[in-house]
Order: structure tokens, then sequence, then C-alpha cells
């Protein structure tokens, strides 16, 4: 039996990144039947809206999606078609594991966190105005209900159960947003008690930034609001190894969509030097969500064995390792087609050469609120 997914191929390199995943998952055992649903520039212009509403009908209809980044002008014109689709489908928490891979790019190989992030709310609500009639005054309002924050909190604690993590950490800002942030924090400190298990302690924002920096192996789940979810899941893609290789995904009580942390990186469109493992990788989490764990770990393992053997590698990994030479840069096509040829062969007994982090491992069909 076919799976039928919604692809969203996307803008800027997400036509090239979703091409190479594809060709990924033709690689493994699974069958996919792609529907494919355009949103963005191209269908602004097409459709005269970048988020059309058989887009949404298409991932309810099938509870499933890849989807590719999408461009959100800055300053001005269309409303995030991101935010947009998070809202409209009820997307509210945005799970984004930063695990370094095979050690490659990266100062800090011992990174494996999962950042979640509250996706529905918060700064990103679209509440905003100007305040005079000169502009000379502007207000953004964070709305934060007590609702998403107990859901949100609730999802980290069960994500980490489930994936036998060992620590949660609130982050937010509650010395300074009194009312938001003390709402995010009292229904932290009050769910944190049923999971008697789990380690449970908070950081200020500012502070977490810091400790990130100097030493990010201390930390598991964290769990914010979503503005600050959105920087820090950047920070944490560069712990892991770049933008390039960060997969994400979103959950509602029935939906999900794969996407990367990566936006459509426009000055690379069209040029096929993306770096395709972070939309690969959302792959390795849809078809675990599939209930498909044999196809994501030899995609896993593939996308593993590609980066460690660094042979044929996008730009960005083929930059000076810790341990290793540059190396002259494969094309977004080219990696995808060495992950896929690696597909069928990876040997699922062989040990990682660094153990997994329970990450991937415990996420088997399981990663769905
Ligand atoms: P970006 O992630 O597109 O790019 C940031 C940097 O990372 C750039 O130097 C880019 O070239 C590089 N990069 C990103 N992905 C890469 C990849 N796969 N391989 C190699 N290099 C990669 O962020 P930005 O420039 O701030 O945003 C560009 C557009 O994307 C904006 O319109 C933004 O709103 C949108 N965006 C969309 C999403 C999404 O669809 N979920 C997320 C973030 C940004």
């Amino acid at each position: 039996m076919a799976y039928r997914v919604t692809l969203i191929p996307g803008d800027g390199i997400g036509p090239e990144v979703t091409g190479a995943a594809r060709v990924v998952a033709d690689a493994t055992d699974v069958k996919i039947d792609w529907e494919v649903a355009e949103a963005g520039e191209a269908t602004l212009r097409a459709q005269g809206t970048p988020l059309p509403d058989s887009v949404l009908e298409s991932i309810r209809r099938n509870k499933v999606a890849l989807k590719g980044p999408i461009t959100t002008p800055i300053g001005g014109g269309f409303r995030s078609v991101n935010v947009a689709l998070r809202q409209q489908l009820d997307l509210y928490a945005s799970v984004r594991p930063a695990r370094a891979i095979a050690g490659e790019g990266t100062r800090f190989p011992e990174t494996d966190l999962i950042v979640v992030r509250e996706a529905t709310e918060g700064l990103y609500s679209g509440v905003e105005h100007w305040v005079d009639r000169d502009h000379t005054a502007a207000e953004t309002v964070a709305v934060i209900t007590r609702k998403a924050s107990d859901r949100i909190v609730r999802f980290a604690f069960e994500l980490a159960r489930r994936e036998h993590r060992r620590r949660v950490t609130a982050v937010h800002k509650a010395n300074i947003m009194k009312t938001t942030g003390a709402l995010f924090q009292t229904a932290f400190r009050e769910m944190a008690p049923h999971y008697p298990e789990i380690a449970a302690d908070e950081r200020l924002i500012d502070n977490m930034c810091m400790q990130l920096a100097k030493k990010p192996e201390e930390y598991d789940v964290l769990v914010t609001t979503n503005l600050f979810g959105d920087i820090l899941s950047d920070l944490c893609a560069g712990l892991a190894g770049g933008l390039g290789v960060a997969p994400g995904a979103l959950f509602g009580e029935t939906l999900a969509v794969f996407e990367p942390v990566h936006g459509s990186a426009p000055k690379y469109a069209g040029q096929d030097r993306a770096d395709p493992v972070a939309e690969i990788l959302c792959l390795e989490l849809l078809l675990r969500h599939l209930g498909e764990p044999e196809a994501a770990e030899r995609v896993f393992r593939a996308v593993w064995e590609t980066i460690a053997e660094k042979k044929v590698v996008t730009y960005d990994l083929a930059l000076p390792g810790y341990t290793t030479r540059p190396v002259p840069a494969s094309t977004c096509s080219a990696m995808a087609r060495e992950i896929a040829r690696k597909v069928p062969a990876v040997d699922l007994d062989r040990p990682l050469p660094k153990p997994r982090g329970p990450a991937a491992a415990a996420t088997d069909g399981a990663l769905e609120a």
C-alpha cells in the first residue's frame, strides 16, 4: 500500500531540496504517492494567493506533508505562509532536533538537543499596528494563553518520556515579561510534577543562549514560546552543524508537517548548490511518523555515512572539519543520489561511530501529539 503524502516544494531552494528528498524516498521500500501542492511566491503570482485553500485541504486529507521552505517578504508584502499554515492547521508543536552528525562542521560533536517551540501564538499572533498616523511608534502584541502553554509543555514532557530523555528545560523571560512570561512559567511548573522521572528546570532566554554556546551537551529538551523557539532552533542548528543539516516537524492533534529549519536561501536558488540533508532528515522523521522505522533508519544511516565519508557533500559540508580536510563541493542532486545509492546497502547492525542520541531512535511512530 502506498502512503499518500502532501508535498509542498516551496520557494527558492525548496524545489531542489524536496526533489532530493524524493530521490532518497524512492530508494527505500516504502511507497509514497506524493500529492504536490504549490504555495509561496510563484503561487501568489499565478493564483493571487500564496496559500490556496487546496493546500490546506490536501494536508487535512492526507494528514501528513513534506514541505520545502517558503519565502516571507520582509517589512511588508504578504503575511508569512509558514505562520498562516501553522495557525490555520493548528500545528502547535514545532519539534526541531539538533544532533551533530559524524562530527562534521561543528565544534560541538556531542550536541543532541530537541527544541520544542509553541508555533501558533506569542509574538507571531499577527496582532500588530502602528500607534500613530506618522508611523513613529508601533506595537506587536504577544498573545500567550494558558491552554496553548499547557499543551506545548505537556507535549515536551511526553516527548521526553517517550524518548527516554532526562531533562526538560523551560526557556522564558518571566523576569521582564511579567504576565506572558509568568503564564508560560506557571504552566511549566504545574506540569513538571506529573513527570517525576524527568528533571525540570528553567532558564532565562539570554542565559540560555550563553549556556548553549558553552556547553550544549548538558541540555536535552528545551521548551519555549514562539519567537524564542525560532531563534533558539537556529542557534541549535548552528551547534549541530548548520542550517543545511537541521530538520524539523510540526505537529497538531492529528496532522504532521515536516519542514527543515532553514529558509528558502534565495541566493542559491536554481544553482543545485544547497545542502539537501535537512530536507532528507525531514523525510527520515516523516518515515518514523508513518511507522516505517527501518526505512527511516536506512535514510539516517545513509546520510551519516555520506557525511562521514566526505566524498560527495555540498559546499557547507566540504569545508575543513575539525578533523578532516576540505574537499571539492558536490551538487545538491549528486549528494542526494549518493545518499539514495547507500540507502538499500546500509548495514543496520553496524554500530554508528558515535552512539545515536535518543532523539531519533525512540520516535518511531510516536512523535504525534
Ligand atoms: P535561510 O535559512 O534561507 O538562509 C540563511 C543562510 O543559510 C544563508 O546563507 C543560506 O544560504 C544558508 N542556507 C540555508 N539553507 C541552506 C541549505 N539547505 N544549504 C546550504 N546553505 C543553506 O534564511 P534567511 O536568508 O533568513 O531567509 C530566506 C527566506 O526564507 C526568507 O524569506 C524567510 O522568511 C524564509 N524562511 C522560511 C522558513 C520556512 O519556510 N519554514 C524558515 C526560515 C526562513
